[in-house]
């Protein structure tokens, strides 16, 4: 059995020689054979020198380093294309994520499960980010089509069968939390508490979170363009209403206003057409993109037959890779 570690590393000079202390005293307590990967999304520090330093004693460490910096998802998904593990570990490197949780990870996968998530159960974290955080999974879990578990990120586990359908998945927007909890699979959950980053400042930029944010939503629900469509139908059914009051005191001229029935008819009107037809538009489109992500339409986890034999056996399904 062989572990990958997958480690996003973006100017975390400060933060490596602490990481490599902790990671390595987890490591060596392992049964397992492991490599570790780490991903240099760009860094203009000392990261990639160090990291390369590390492996006159380690040759288990390999290096990718990124032209330029792409964002903590893309490299975890170039790192991921480069494990060969039979089960992969996504670890920040800033230590938020702590690396003692791996050998828990590895006992659940032992008994059985293809991925283990690691629940934050509290968040050690600038005030504004955690409120952030705190609103983004109250929006999340309401919008997702897909059941959510709040409070977990990147930091996982997963069974080899997983990280190779995961690296089929084609889209590009790439929300891993949501990509991961689409493929299905027996999921286990630990859960950790969430340490402040170990030095330094965030290298994700707000700016890059909300984004990240935006593709978790846009890309696992379709309940935005659908709240536009009951809005429409709702409004359109409002002004009709109202418009037919207003038609009839025009005719039977009941506090008649000059000049107010026809525009206020017109613009109720306009407006629930035009907010329904945005739906429409919007089921088209959600369809349109639902083709072009290309997602599978199923994955078969594994497959039970009768053999030759006479025996009755179940083997796991990988995609070829
Ligand atoms: N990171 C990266 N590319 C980036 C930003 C961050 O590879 O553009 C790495 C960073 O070095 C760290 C991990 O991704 O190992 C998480 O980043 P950070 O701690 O800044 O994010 P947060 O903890 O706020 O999610
Ligand atoms: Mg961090």
């Amino acid at each position: 059995m062989k572990l990958s570690i997958v480690i996003p590393v973006f100017n975390e000079e400060k933060v490596l020689p602490h990481l490599k202390e902790r990671l390595f005293k987890v490591l060596s307590s392992l049964k397992e054979d492991y490599e570790i990967i780490f991903v240099s999304d760009g860094s203009i520090d000392q990261s990639a020198t160090l990291i390369k330093s590390w492996m006159k004693e380690d040759e288990r460490i390999i290096l990718l380093e990124l032209s330029r910096n792409f964002g903590h998802q893309p490299a975890i998904a170039a790192g991921l294309a480069e494990t060969t593990g039979d089960a992969v570990v996504i670890l920040d490197a800033d230590l938020q994520d702590p690396p003692e949780k791996i050998s828990e990870m590895i006992a659940k996968w032992k008994e059985g499960y293809k991925i283990v998530l690691a629940q934050r159960t509290m968040r050690k974290e600038n005030f504004m980010r955690a409120a952030l955080f705190k609103l983004f999974y109250k929006m999340f879990v309401m919008l997702s089509d897909l059941p959510v578990l709040i409070n977990s990120g990147v930091f996982g586990l997963m069974d080899r069968v997983v990280v190779s359908y995961l690296l089929r998945l084609g889209e590009s927007n790439r929300y891993l939390p949501g990509l991961r909890g689409w493929l299905g699979f027996e999921t286990a959950t630990i859960s950790y508490e969430r340490e402040e980053r170990f030095a330094d400042k965030p290298k994700q930029s707000l700016r890059r979170l909300f984004e990240y944010g935006f593709n978790a939503i846009f890309s696992f629900s379709y309940k935005p363009i659908r709240i536009c469509f009951v809005l429409g139908c709702l409004i359109s059914l409002a002004s009709f209403g109202y418009g037919s009051i207003l038609i009839i005191r025009r005719v039977l001229n009941i506090d008649v206003v000059p000049g107010f029935t026809t525009p206020t008819v017109a613009i109720f009107f306009i407006g629930g057409v035009l907010l329904i037809s945005n739906g429409i538009i919007g089921e088209y489109l959600a369809r349109i993109y639902d083709e072009v992500k290309r997602r599978p339409l199923f994955i078969v986890a594994r497959k039970t037959k009768r053999q030759a034999n006479g025996q009755v056996s179940t083997q796991d399904i990988e995609p070829s890779r």
